[in-house]
């Protein structure tokens, strides 16, 4: 059976590990009769030593030599990785995205796979040799790399066995399980043993940074399940899957997410015209700003408009921002700050669920800046000195201790 396994950079971050991921693979082989296709991502750490150098060089160029020198570091693991796999008898082939026909966008740093080419896949696998494939990048129309997003192997995997047809994607990680919160911040979290698509994607698009949004998006559509496991363990983690029968025995809140990178940008008053506010999000979008809560209000002295981006993308926001304004319109940063939210698909059909929320941070005198729901979660920009306070009290709130 083929199956597609992805490991992650801490898995692969340094030459025992290596050896210790070539090792279980080759055991899979045996005595499960599996027949892999690896996906990498650079061993830990090495993607952020690479972004650095650009940010010291030339913070400002996102051009194809930006992507190329990002997706380097898969170059290396998967190397290493089908060597440590020759050096046990198994044969091996690395394989980058040009090489294997991974197709994006030209979105630079954020692309999309558009198509992936599986009959390679299928020969090699065919004469038993171990796919061993970069994560985390493809290659345009005009055949420059591109990379898919921080985090994005996840996606280069359940991408392929989507477009393999496979039922299942492994991936093997540092943690042996999705939380009921990041143990770190809330010390009572607990594993989860299964976790519907839309739950996974919302904490991912939350801040949850256990697998990458778009990776759970594609395995939605395509109805793969994700086994998120440990590499260090050899027991089960969490199953992410389609919604079974028992969603009325679900807990209200599956988890607590947060993302401490988050500014929130206000303008007021705002331009009056009917097309401002088209053209500010177009704009944006243009730049590949997300935006994620957007609130506006009137008020006699002119429109307010207030919204949360990812830090990452607060100076791309800002210059898009004065392209669209007059000096009439005052901009106001404030840069310290977090979300917090609770998902969860029993919340749906639910009373009170956002009074208990609200409840649960004004008991502890937390103020809201920004605030959005949908069906399955409620979300809450707060100051960032406040999340461990607000994580802990809503985790409690929904009754998630371990
Ligand atoms: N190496 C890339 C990153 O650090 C992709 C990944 O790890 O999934 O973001
Ligand atoms: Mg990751």
């Amino acid at each position: 059976m083929i199956v597609v396994k992805k490991f992650g950079g801490t898995s692969l971050g340094t030459l025992d590990r290596i050896e210790a991921v070539a090792d279980r693979i080759i055991e899979d082989i045996e005595q499960k009769g599996e027949s892999p296709i690896l996906v990498a991502s650079a061993m830990s750490g090495e993607t952020n030593r690479l972004i650095s150098m650009a940010h010291q060089l030339a913070p400002h160029d996102r051009s194809p030599a930006y992507d190329m020198l990002l997706a380097s570091g898969e170059q290396v693991s998967i190397s290493l990785l089908a060597m440590a796999l020759h050096k046990r008898g198994q044969k091996a082939r690395p394989l980058l995205a040009f090489q294997l026909g991974i197709r994006t966008d030209a979105l630079p740093s954020k692309a999309s796979i558009e198509s992936i080419q599986t009959d390679s896949l299928q020969e090699l696998v065919q004469q038993n040799i171990v796919p061993v494939v970069a994560g985390f990048q493809g290659m345009d129309a005009f055949s420059n790399i591109t990379t898919l997003g921080r985090g994005g192997s996840d996606t280069t995997a359940v991408a392929l066995a989507a477009a393999l047809g496979s039922d299942i994607c492994e991936i093997y990680t540092d943690v042996p399980a999705v939380y009921t919160a990041d143990p770190r911040l809330v010390p009572t979290a607990k594993p989860i043993e299964s976790i519907t698509f839309d739950e996974m994607m919302e904490m991912a698009s939350l801040g949850s940074k256990v697998l990458h949004a778009r990776s759970v998006e594609l395995a939605s559509k395509f109805n793969v399940k994700i086994h998120l496991r440990s590499t260090f363990e050899k027991r089960e983690g969490t199953w992410i899957v389609s919604p079974g029968g028992n969603m009325m025995e679900k807990p209200v809140v599956t988890a607590v997410t947060h993302d401490p990178n988050t500014t929130v940008i206000k303008l007021f008053p705002t331009p009056d015209k009917p097309q401002f506010l088209a053209n500010l999000f177009s704009a944006l979008a243009k730049k590949g700003v997300i935006v994620d809560i957007i609130t506006q209000s009137q008020s006699p002295e002119g429109q307010r408009l207030a919204f949360s981006v990812q830090s990452d993308d607060r100076q791309a926001a800002l210059d898009t921002i004065q392209g669209e304004i007059t000096e009439a319109t005052k901009i106001s940063l404030m840069d310290d700050m977090a979300k917090v939210s609770v998902v969860g698909v029993g919340m749906q059909n639910q009373f009170g669920v956002a009074a208990r929320f609200f409840r649960a941070l004004a008991s502890q005198d937390i103020p809201i800046h920004l605030v959005t729901t949908s069906d399955i979660k409620i979300s809450a920009v707060i100051e960032k000195p406040q999340l461990e306070k607000a994580a802990n009290h809503l985790h409690q709130e929904f009754g998630l201790e371990g």
